[in-house]
């Protein structure tokens, strides 16, 4: 059986909102990697980009080229 992993980059905005999310104290108990999820839809041009937070239900969403 073959596994496909697909690399998801994402971007700086993003990575930007987790870490300042985490920094305004919505900290989860559970570890990092479980508090965000995040969701790649691209449509046409751009990506769209979306990260929510499951701890307070906060999300934000960006769009990249
Ligand atoms: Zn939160």
């Amino acid at each position: 059986m073959e596994v496909i992993l697909i690399e998801f980059k994402t971007s700086k905005r993003l990575d930007k909102w987790v870490e300042n999310h985490r920094k305004q104290g919505c900290v989860s108990h559970a570890t990092a990697g479980e508090q965000f999820v995040y969701e790649f839809i691209p449509s046409g041009i751009v990506e769209c980009q979306t990260v929510k937070c499951l701890c307070c239900g906060d999300k934000f969403t960006d769009y990249v080229d």
